[in-house]
């Protein structure tokens, strides 16, 4: 990983704007903001070229913001990669004093930093997440991705405030096979509802 710690850079891998075809804010245009690095080795994961920071530019926070500027987007969503392996403060300041929306999306394996309209929170059993994101989290978001992680859910989900709104996934590689059971646990378990990725379905970008 580069070893930039300058907290006024950040390792950008993309940034573009789009819908956010996913969880609570599904349909809703955003602009993404990705950036590179992380260690928490989900095996089905659909961006592993994010993992190494190393392979990314630091851009200043202040070429993020004016890009984003640059789009009609009322949205920031900040994802990655892991994204709290670097002090968000900065960002997130500059980005609300701009008038935007901010959302994250974070697996919760690292300590919490910015100000966020939303945290999409997204546990991984690869990395264990820590327990301010239960009570920090507005969304939790689970990967259906085998039989067991029905069961995984349940525990999590059971962690979260009263307030957070629950999403089961179905993994895109197994969507055919994950989908009807999806269905039939969102059915036995009302709390939770479906997140499709619906950006892929449509083929958005
Ligand atoms: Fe991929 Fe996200 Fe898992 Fe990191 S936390 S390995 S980026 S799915």
């Amino acid at each position: 990983m580069s070893s930039i710690t300058d907290p006024a850079f950040l390792p950008v891998m993309e940034s573009f704007y789009t819908i956010q075809g996913e969880g609570f804010h599904s349909g809703t245009p955003a602009y993404f903001v990705r950036l590179g690095g992380c260690d928490v080795g989900c095996t089905w994961c659909d961006v592993k070229e994010s993992w190494d920071a190393s392979q990314f530019d630091w851009v200043s926070i202040g070429d993020i913001v004016k890009e984003a500027k640059e789009s009609k987007a009322e949205l920031i969503v900040v994802t990655g990669g892991e994204p709290l392996m670097y002090d968000l403060s900065q960002l997130t300041n500059e980005l609300k004093s701009e008038g935007f929306k901010t959302n994250i999306e974070t697996s919760g394996a690292y300590p919490l930093s910015g100000t966020w309209d939303w945290i999409c929170f997204s546990p991984k059993k690869f990395k264990a997440p820590l327990e301010e994101f239960y009570i920090n989290s507005d969304e939790l978001k689970v990967i259906a991705y085998n039989k067991s992680d029905f069961k995984w859910a349940d525990q999590h989900g059971s962690k979260m405030q009263d307030k957070a709104q629950l999403f089961l996934q179905p993994e895109w590689s197994k969507e055919k096979e994950m989908t009807p059971l999806v269905v039939d646990f969102v059915k036995q378990n009302p709390r939770w509802k479906i997140s499709l990725q619906t950006h892929k379905y449509m083929d958005i970008p």
